[in-house]
């Protein structure tokens, strides 16, 4: 934690640097502004770029440690404040302004001569995607057999499983190499509770934190009253459901991870929306900044911000007029935006509020607020989007929400030339499935392909459930020849997972249809001939995928 803080400080500081650099010619831009303003006092334009430069300035030098120069450039600000309403200024008060100015440029110089040398910046690398790595788990029972069975099927959801079945080897396990999770038996030879004892001690020996989740025979009120004592995450009574446990594992797991909120960053000042960009990438948050709103639709679509931050003040269109552009379109009509702007007048806070912004806050503002204001906001709007665009048994993209992301990833393909596969999946023989086992039965399968699906594929690939028993994959930059072994290892792993009902357990494949843009930049055409792959899939036996032809 202290570590990540040291190097958000750096890179604050590196930025600083930048600011600082740049101080001079923005200076010096802002004096040409003046003598612009000076020949030409009525001039509205003129009147409004000297304006907007105060304005910028007023809010990034506060940001960037001279709060002294950005003071004094919101007073100056202000007090253009009567001519942009119209009113006009004697030669005399034309003067006395522009003598003011002029002093304050030269004591701003001052002031960054005197601060400190400035620090090498590095420009940070995009953030990359990567496959998911294993989650580390410890299976802990005394019963070999159990938990060489069960490693055996978590395995196939993609965990790295160590088992032990020695109580007292757990302790130096974890010292060694800190699990993920713990998932471990309350009873031993030891003790009818010793695996909820030893768990308690290490907690209180060691400092190594590690969730933990108890399984046993029993399902008394004493025995979970110990477990969660202990401190115990989950409680599972034996025989085990491997489902529910890496439906429970994955839960646990995800609490502690960072949301990894989508945020678009609109500010015309590189500089500063680099800043505010460091800020929440150093939250955990992806981040991307524009500085050309003209581009704004395009990102939208391509980037599907889970939150908007802009500037107020823009060349080319303000950020009013861009919220209420955003607004227009009906897919966008939810998405928070929120204002951050050195504007301190209530009247355009009011105004930006009515163009459809969902809070305006003030520069310059501490990391920590910003943060915290930005995370709850995004927090609801995801929770709210979840609702409406995931499938309510598996938690994937439904229908709707899957087309729109093949939508914006081709449009992402098309842009960069790169390639992009898109997979139809669908279960074999599902209704026998159904006939002879239940319903329930049977959605406890599609749960367990959901989840496979999740674990065994890139964090960038795309999962949906497109009906009834079939899904949808959406492989970006991956062509149909990747895809297809990608897919294949999760068709072999999911033929081995061993279906629980009360009737005994059984296995179940499924068959897949693979095509690429090599064939069809066209969404439905792609579709279309996903669709007959799988078609072949199912005539040439199932459990089986099949590449569209005139693919290789
Ligand atoms: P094939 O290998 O040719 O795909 O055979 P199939 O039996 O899987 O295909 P069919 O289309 O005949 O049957 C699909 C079955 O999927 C019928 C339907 O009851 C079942 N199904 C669809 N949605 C759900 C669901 O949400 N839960 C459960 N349990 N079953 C579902
Ligand atoms: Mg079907
Ligand atoms: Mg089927």
């Amino acid at each position: 934690m202290s570590d990540k803080n040291d190097s958000l400080q750096e890179k604050l500081r590196a930025l600083e640097a930048v600011f600082l650099a740049k101080l001079p010619s923005r200076l010096l831009e802002m004096e040409d502004a003046l003598g612009l303003f000076l020949q030409e006092p009525e001039s509205k334009a003129h009147l409004a770029l000297l304006h907007r430069l105060l304005h910028t300035m007023a809010g990034s030098a506060g940001t960037f440690g001279f709060p002294e120069v950005g003071a004094q450039a919101r007073e100056f600000e202000g007090r253009l404040k009567p001519l942009i309403n119209g009113e006009t200024w004697s030669k005399t008060m034309l003067s006395q302004y522009a003598g003011d100015l002029r002093r304050y440029f030269a004591d701003s110089i001052k002031s960054a001569e005197n601060k400190p040398a400035s620090i090498d910046i590095d420009e940070d690398a995009d953030d990359t995607d990567e496959r998911v790595s294993p989650r580390l788990v410890y299976l802990v029972d005394h019963d070999k057999a159990l938990t060489e069975a069960i490693t055996l099927q978590l395995e196939h959801f993609a965990y790295e499983v160590v088992s032990i079945n020695e109580l007292k080897s757990l302790h130096v396990a974890i010292a060694t190499r800190r699990p993920d999770v713990v998932v471990i038996e309350l009873s031993f030879p030891e003790g009818k509770m010793a695996g909820a004892e030893e768990i308690a001690r290490i907690r209180k020996l060691s400092r190594l934190r590690f969730l933990t989740i108890f399984v046993s025979n029993t399902s008394s009120f004493e025995s979970r009253l110990l477990a969660v004592r202990s401190g115990g995450d989950g409680y599972f009574t034996k025989p085990i459901d491997i489902v529910s446990l890496t439906d429970r594992i994955d839960a646990v797991i995800g609490r502690e991870e960072p949301k990894g909120y989508r945020v678009l960053v609109i500010d015309d000042d590189a500089v500063t929306s680099e800043y505010y960009g460091t800020v929440l990438r150093s939250a955990g948050m992806i981040v991307k900044l524009l500085t050309d709103p003209s581009q704004l639709l395009k990102v939208m679509t391509d980037f599907r911000p889970e939150l908007l931050l802009m500037d107020v003040y823009m060349p080319m269109c303000n950020g009013i007029e861009l919220a209420k552009i955003i607004r227009q379109d009906n897919s966008y009509l939810d998405v928070p935006i929120v204002f951050l702007s050195s504007e301190g007048d209530l009247g355009k806070q009011l105004e930006a509020v009515q163009s459809g912004a969902d809070d305006f806050l003030t520069k310059p503002i501490e990391a920590d607020f910003l943060v915290s204001a930005l995370s709850s906001r995004a927090e609801r709007y995801r929770s709210l989007r979840g609702l409406i665009m995931r499938d309510g048994l598996t938690g994937l993209y439904n229908h709707t929400a899957i087309k729109e992301e093949l939508a914006a990833e081709m449009s992402i393909a098309g842009r960069n030339g790169g390639p992009l596969a898109l997979a139809m999946i669908d279960l074999d023989n599902f209704k026998g499935v159904n006939d002879t086992y239940g319903h329930p039965v049977g959605d406890q399968v599609l749960r367990t392909l959901s989840r496979l699906l999740r674990q065994r594929l890139r964090r960038s690939d795309i999962v949906g459930r497109y009906g009834g028993e079939e899904f949808i994959v959406i492989f970006p930059s991956t062509s149909a020849a990747v895809a297809r072994k990608v897919l294949d290892q999760v068709r072999i792993a999911f033929h081995k997972v061993q279906q629980h009902s009360d009737q005994g357990d059984f296995a179940v494949s499924f068959s897949a249809g693979i095509a690429d843009l090599e064939l069809t930049t066209d969404a439905d055409e792609l579709f279309d001939s996903a669709d007959d792959a799988l078609y072949r899939a199912k005539q040439g036996g199932r459990n089986c995928i099949v590449v569209a032809s005139g693919q290789s």
